[in-house]
């Protein structure tokens, strides 16, 4: 014990409670509860199919649930736009944009809410160093390798402060050396922002790799409480 307080830690800051959704007739997400606390990285692992996906699409406001609520930092956003929830994501196919360079690519949200081109500049560099690409700034995102297109896609996501950062598989697909790789990386790099994120994989290992809990998305709903 060091005697410094933290006063945030354990304060909860997503919650999803009782959602559910059907596609034409079949239940796939029953009765879903979940609460993640400040700073915390919960693992989501589910078969194909299971609904992780379309939990993480509801979160982030992609998609409607047919019953439940969904708080992020203690605000009801069940009926907000996405670009107004706090929310970050990063999925297993994501696209930079090939016509802008990686600094603007990192910087493309704070762009779009009329942030300054300082603060830009400033939040940008401290991303790339962040995911160990400083002085990138000007390279073509069309020229990176697929490890550096992965941290670039991270640092996008995490550039306006997300209040809760969604991963779908996102580092599904990748060669295996790749991927250990950036397992490594990105969980450093999100204890590092102190982010607060769901961490959605099948991969089991990858799971305990990267979070502080790991639960089973069938085990969430109505069926096991
Ligand atoms: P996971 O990500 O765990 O593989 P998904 O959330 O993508 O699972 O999908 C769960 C189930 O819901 C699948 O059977 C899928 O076909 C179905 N599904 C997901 N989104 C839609 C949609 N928009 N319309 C119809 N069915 C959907
Ligand atoms: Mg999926």
């Amino acid at each position: 014990m060091d005697g410094t307080v933290d006063d945030t830690r354990g304060r909860t800051v997503l919650e999803i409670v009782d959602v559910s959704i059907a596609f034409a007739g079949t239940r796939v997400l029953d009765d879903v509860s979940l609460t993640v606390d400040d700073g915390e990285v919960v693992a989501l692992l589910g078969p194909s199919g299971s609904g992780k996906s379309t939990l993480l699409r509801i979160v982030a406001g992609l998609e409607v649930p047919d019953r439940g609520t969904i708080r992020v930092a203690g605000r009801d956003v069940t009926r907000i736009p996405t670009h107004r929830r706090g929310v970050g994501m990063v999925f297993q196919d994501e696209q930079l944009f090939p016509h802008r360079d990686v600094g603007r690519n990192i910087g493309f949200s704070l762009e779009m809410a009329g942030a300054d081109a300082a603060t830009r500049t400033a939040r940008v560099r401290e991303l790339l160093g962040l995911v160990g690409m400083a002085g990138f700034e000007h390279r073509r995102v069309t020229d990176l390798s697929g490890g550096e297109a992965k941290r670039v896609a991270l640092a996008r996501a995490l550039a306006p402060r997300p209040a809760v950062l969604l991963l779908d598989e996102p580092l599904t697909g990748l060669d295996r050396d790749l991927h250990d790789r950036l397992v490594t990386e990105v969980a450093d790099i999100l204890r590092t922002e102190r982010t607060t994120a769901v961490w959605v994989t099948h991969d089991r290992a990858e799971a305990e790799a990267v979070a502080d809990r790991v639960l089973d998305l069938p085990t969430l709903g109505a069926g096991h409480r």
